[in-house]
């Protein structure tokens, strides 16, 4: 049993990974300040004998005794980042450079959740981890991208001065149950406006591309990188079907039926065009690739979401 800190541990992925960890027979430590989670992702695991819940944030200082350090705070959906962007590059460094200091003195072992977006718009197709990324340093989404990339050089600096031991995971676009309704991201908004029979809002003309993981195929790559000895990352998890937005909302209304009509707005500045993980590495040095399809974690999501609504 390890004693286990996930930091963002109420929000989305980190609820979904408590309890994965906990199942795994591991003892957790939740650390969130609920800007995008809830405790509600995890009251069911309040009564678990090995489970604590901390209020706090990330961007001050903190002290615990602990194995292992997954550090995922950090607001995801673009209109949460973009809300408070200062806030949001804080969350990034300054959480990281906490988390980071935290495993330097207790040795643990610690990993970031980075993101796809260090590739930014990207000109090389599907992105493998040696792109060095086409990201715009002043931007709108620059808080987020940047913010996920000092976060890697830190990691990569403590490793290099310190010799902490690091993870880095760049995750692509996941999806599943647990998402807020009000999220914003692509996946929670078709379905949540498909199920309240609302126009599906497709951001530019939808011929944008993004690949879709399930939760559950994230989360077991997570665990692998995090487990396993002698490797570092960054190392892409994701699922590399690829989809236009046209398309997924096309599958959504298929799936869900009902009157919604898509509405085309604004692209958002800096959307980027494409994006599809090269996860070469991922099978060579996890024996890992995705195993849910769209459609199945499209329908086990639609569910999650109907009872959520309860509708
Ligand atoms: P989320 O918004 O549901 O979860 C983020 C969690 O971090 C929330 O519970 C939030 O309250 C918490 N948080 C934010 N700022 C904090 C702070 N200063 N101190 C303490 N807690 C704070 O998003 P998610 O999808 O679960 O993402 C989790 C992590 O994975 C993030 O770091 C995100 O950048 C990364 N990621 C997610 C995706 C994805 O597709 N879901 C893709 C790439 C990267
Ligand atoms: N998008 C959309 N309609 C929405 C929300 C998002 O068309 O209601 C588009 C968005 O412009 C982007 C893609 O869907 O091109 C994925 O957006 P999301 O916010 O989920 O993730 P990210 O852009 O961070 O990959």
């Amino acid at each position: 049993m390890k004693r286990i800190l996930v930091t963002g541990g109420a929000g989305f992925l980190g609820s979904n990974l408590c309890e994965r960890l906990l199942n795994d027979g591991n003892e957790v430590i939740c650390m969130d300040n609920y800007f995008t989670g809830f405790k509600s992702n995890v009251e069911h695991l309040m009564d678990h004998k090995y489970f604590e819940l901390m209020r706090h944030d990330v961007i001050d200082p903190f002290k615990v005794e602990v194995d292992q350090i997954y550090n995922l705070a950090c607001p995801a959906s673009p209109p949460h980042y973009q809300y408070n962007p200062i806030k949001t590059m804080k969350t990034s460094v300054m959480g990281a450079i906490n988390c980071l200091g935290l495993a330097k003195r207790t040795k643990a072992r610690i990993f970031q959740a980075s993101t796809s977006e260090v590739y930014g718009d990207p000109n090389v197709h599907p992105q493998p981890e040696g792109y060095w990324g086409h990201v715009n340093p002043i931007g709108i989404r620059s808080c987020y991208d940047e913010g996920k990339r000092a976060a890697e050089t830190l990691f990569f600096d403590y490793h290099r001065q310190n010799g902490v031991d690091i993870r880095i995971v760049r995750i692509f676009n996941t999806y599943g149950p647990r998402m807020n309704p009000d999220d914003g991201r692509v996946v929670s908004n078709f379905i949540v406006q498909a199920l309240r029979g609302d126009d599906i809002t497709i951001y530019g003309d939808g011929q944008q591309t993004r690949s879709f993981c399930y939760v559950d195929d994230l989360l077991e790559g997570f665990v692998r990188l995090m487990n396993k000895d002698g490797i570092t990352g960054p190392i892409n998890i994701g699922n590399p079907g690829e989809f236009t937005m046209l398309e997924l909302a096309e599958k959504v209304i298929q799936k869900i039926g009902g009157s919604s009509k898509l509405v085309f707005q604004d692209l958002p500045s800096d959307d980027p065009k494409q994006r599809q993980p090269d996860i070469s590495l991922a099978k060579q040095e996890l024996d890992w690739e995705p195993q849910v399809k769209l459609d199945d974690g499209l329908d086990l999501t639609i569910a999650y979401f109907k009872n959520k609504l309860a509708l």
